[in-house]
């Protein structure tokens, strides 16, 4: 099991009315131009370091107060790897059974964010730790969320590396670490963060919480694709929010694997399903699905989907007589 601090940078749209807000799925808050991260010793001190640069594909201008505040402009990137890539090489680096350590709930959110426009798998994080709810719990800090650069003054911590950017930030955050109890901060972390953080959490997220996965589960050793497909635990999924039953449109295959339907709850409202299908290394199906709460840019996305205008249009001029003649 590794700890991993973990810190990004991300870009920003320039509009929150950008056209590319139609190509996507969810509500993209930031695209990660750079992953930094610092392992822990057993000791719970800094140890290797990993920096990455990636190459935005969504929100390719710059926004004037990222490139300000990073220094990163898009002459960098251009050299930065693209998110697939850049990923699986910090996957590979991080190894199995990572417990991620951050400074606060964005990170976490807007990996997840871009894990799910990637289609990639986040099954191999075991754990997210927000360590503004060990730092607060242990220096009675409150429910307020302290910045880092507070936090470090807080512990005498001289800062040697450059602030944002995604390495430093992760180094200074690490040096906080070594300043916390960190085992016994993690084995009280869930009741903490139920007293002190959610709420932390949320008031991070604003009016964006419609767009975040609510549900993510793994389901294995499937012999066949169509048993994986065919089985209720998959592909008829219970209310994230009730438990209860949900009733389900039909299935939209998206290709490579993917496949999402509406789904409604009588009590809870939609959610939008998304499930992708992976054959894994022992030849049997791997399931990954994520449950959205349906707002209703996503109900016109799964809509526009299940119903391209153009091939609706073709049916409806061929059989346009008979379906006259009946009516
Ligand atoms: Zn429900």
């Amino acid at each position: 099991m590794g700890y991993i601090v973990m810190d990004m940078e991300w870009n920003q749209a320039m509009s929150s009315q950008s056209a590319v807000f139609n190509k996507l799925p969810i509500h993209l808050r930031g695209e990660i131009i750079q992953i930094g991260a610092v392992r822990l010793t057993d000791d719970f001190l800094p140890g290797d370091e990993f920096q990455i640069d990636v190459r935005p594909v969504f929100f390719k201008k710059m926004h004037y107060k990222v490139e300000k505040l990073t220094g990163i402009d898009k002459y960098r990137l251009e050299h930065g790897l693209g998110f697939k890539e850049a990923f699986a090489k910090f996957r590979e680096w991080c190894g199995e059974g990572t417990t991620f350590l951050t400074w606060g709930c964005d990170d976490r959110n807007i990996m997840e964010q871009n894990i799910i426009v990637h289609d990639l798998d986040w099954d191999w994080i075991d754990r997210w730790i927000n360590l503004q709810v060990i730092y607060n719990v242990q220096t009675e800090a409150g429910r307020n969320q302290t910045g880092l650069s507070i936090a470090m003054e807080h512990f005498g911590i001289e800062q040697t590396r450059v602030a944002h950017d995604a390495l430093g930030d992760a180094y200074n955050t690490s040096l906080v670490c070594s300043k916390l109890d960190l085992l016994s901060g993690i084995e009280q972390y869930d009741n903490a963060s139920k007293v002190l953080s959610i709420k932390n959490c949320k008031v991070q997220n604003g009016g964006d919480n419609a767009q975040e996965a609510i549900e993510h589960n793994a389901f294995t050793g499937y012999p066949t694709r169509e048993e994986a497909f065919s089985s209720k635990a998959v592909s008829a999924p219970e209310c994230p929010v009730c438990g209860g039953t949900l009733s389900c449109s039909r299935w939209i295959n998206q290709g490579d694997r993917r496949y999402m339907a509406l789904c409604s709850c009588k009590d809870d409202g939609q959610f939008l399903v998304r499930i992708k299908l992976r054959l894994t290394a022992d030849d049997t199906w791997t399931v990954n699905r994520i449950i959205y709460r349906a707002d209703e840019k996503q109900i016109q996305y799964y809509k526009s989907k299940a119903h391209p205008e153009g091939r609706r249009r073709k049916r409806r001029s061929k059989k346009a007589t008979a379906a006259h003649s009946h009516s």
